[in-house]
C-alpha cells in the first residue's frame, strides 16, 4: 500500500515543488545524489573507483516534453563520457529513453541515442540504457535492438517483475546484447506484473540462471542478499569466474555489502545518478524501503532546528 503511495506520488508536481524546493530536503536526498552537477558525480565516482568499485553515471531526468531539454539531456550523457575519459574514472553511464525525448517521436529520440552510442564507442566505452514503466518496454526494447545492430557499445536493462521478461531475454541473447537484470521499480498492473516480493524472486532467480551461462557479460542490480547468493552459489556450480559478471548496486545503500562483495573479488559497479530532476528517483527509493522515510522524516525534524 505505502509503495503504491508513493509511487504514485512520485508523480505529483506540487509534492516534487515542496520537497526540491527546501535545503533540509535538498540536503538529504545527498544521501542517494551526489549532486545536481556532474563533478560532484565525478568525485563520488574517484571515490568509488579508490575503493575498488567500478561506476554508471546517470544523469537524472526523464519524460521531457521539449527537444531543447532531450538535446540538452544528450549533450549532458557526451559530456558525462567525455568527463570519465578526461579524469581516468573506471565507469560507463546509464540513461533513459525518455529523458532523451522518446515521447516526442521514435526517430528524433533514436538519433540522440546514436550520437550518445556513437561518441561512447570512440571512446572504448558503454551505454546503458535503462527500462522504464511497461508503457515503454516495447519500444526501449526496439530502440535498444536497432543501437545494438549499429553498435556493441549498448545494453539494457530487464525488470524480473514482469512476465514477459524470460522471452525479452532470450531475444537480447539473441544478438549479443548485454543486460542488467532487476526486480523493477515502478507499479505495475497484476495483469502484466508479479505483485508478491516471493515470485519476483523466483524470477530473478531463474532468470539470473539463463544470463549467467550465456557468455555475454551481464549485471545483477541487487542489494538482496538471498539474489546475491544464490547468484554466487550458481556461478561457483557452473564454473563461472568472478570476471565473467558484475553486481550493481545504487549509491548510498547497502554500501556494507558492496564493500563485503569486493573484498571477496567479485566486480561492484555502484550506479551514481546526478542532476537537479531527482525527485521521482528518490520516491522510488523510498517506496522500495519505506524505512528510509524513518531516516528522512527524523533530520527533517532534526534540520528545521529549536524553532519547529
Ligand atoms: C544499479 C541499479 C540499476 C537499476 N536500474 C533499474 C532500471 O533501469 N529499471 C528499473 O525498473 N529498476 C531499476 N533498478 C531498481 C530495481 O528494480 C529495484 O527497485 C531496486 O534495486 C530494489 O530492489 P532490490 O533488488 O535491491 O531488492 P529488494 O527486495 O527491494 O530489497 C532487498 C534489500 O535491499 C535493501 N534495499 C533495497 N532498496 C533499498 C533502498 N532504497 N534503501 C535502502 N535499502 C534498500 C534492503 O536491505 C532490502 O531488504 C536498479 C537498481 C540498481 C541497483
Amino acid at each position: 500500500m505505502l509503495r503504491a503511495l508513493l509511487l504514485a506520488l512520485a508523480k505529483s508536481s506540487r509534492l516534487r515543488r515542496l520537497i526540491t524546493s527546501h535545503g533540509a530536503t535538498r540536503r538529504m536526498a545527498r544521501r542517494f545524489v551526489p549532486g545536481e552537477e556532474l563533478p560532484p558525480a565525478i568525485e563520488a565516482a574517484r571515490v568509488c573507483n579508490k575503493a575498488g568499485m567500478t561506476v554508471s553515471l546517470d544523469h537524472l531526468g526523464e519524460n521531457v516534453v521539449t527537444r531543447e531539454d532531450a538535446e540538452r539531456a544528450r549533450a549532458s550523457y557526451t559530456e558525462a563520457l567525455d568527463q570519465i575519459a578526461a579524469q581516468g574514472i573506471e565507469g560507463n553511464v546509464s540513461l533513459k529513453l525518455t529523458h532523451l525525448g522518446l515521447d516526442l517521436g521514435g526517430e528524433f529520440c533514436a538519433e540522440q541515442l546514436r550520437i550518445v552510442t556513437r561518441r561512447a564507442e570512440e571512446l572504448g566505452n558503454f551505454v546503458r540504457v535503462d527500462m522504464e514503466g511497461s508503457a515503454y518496454t516495447d519500444r526501449t526494447l526496439r530502440m535498444v535492438k536497432q543501437a545494438r545492430a549499429e553498435s556493441a557499445a549498448v545494453g539494457t536493462v530487464i525488470q524480473a517483475y514482469l512476465f514477459r521478461s524470460e522471452e525479452d531475454i532470450r531475444d537480447l541473447l539473441g544478438i549479443g546484447c548485454r543486460i542488467r537484470l532487476v526486480k523493477g521499480a515502478y507499479k505495475e498492473p497484476s495483469r502484466i506484473a508479479f505483485r508478491r516480493k516471493k515470485d519476483v524472486d523466483a524470477n530473478f532467480i531463474k532468470l539470473m540462471k539463463i544470463l549467467l551461462p550465456s557468455g555475454t557479460y551481464h549485471a545483477l542490480a541487487t542489494h538482496d542478499p538471498k539474489m546475491i547468493e544464490a547468484a554466487i552459489r550458481f556461478a561457483a556450480e557452473q564454473n563461472i569466474t568472478k570476471d565473467k559478471f558484475e553486481f550493481q548496486m545504487l549509491y548510498g545503500i547497502r554500501t556494507d555489502l558492496q564493500s563485503r562483495l569486493v573484498r571477496q573479488g567479485y566486480r561492484v559497479r555502484v550506479y551514481i545518478p546526478f542532476g537537479k530532476d531527482w525527485f521521482p528517483y528518490l520516491m522510488r527509493r523510498l517506496a522500495e524501503r519505506p524505512a528510509n522515510l524513518v531516516f528522512f522524516a527524523r533530520n527533517l525534524f532534526r534540520g528545521a532546528g529549536p524553532s519547529a
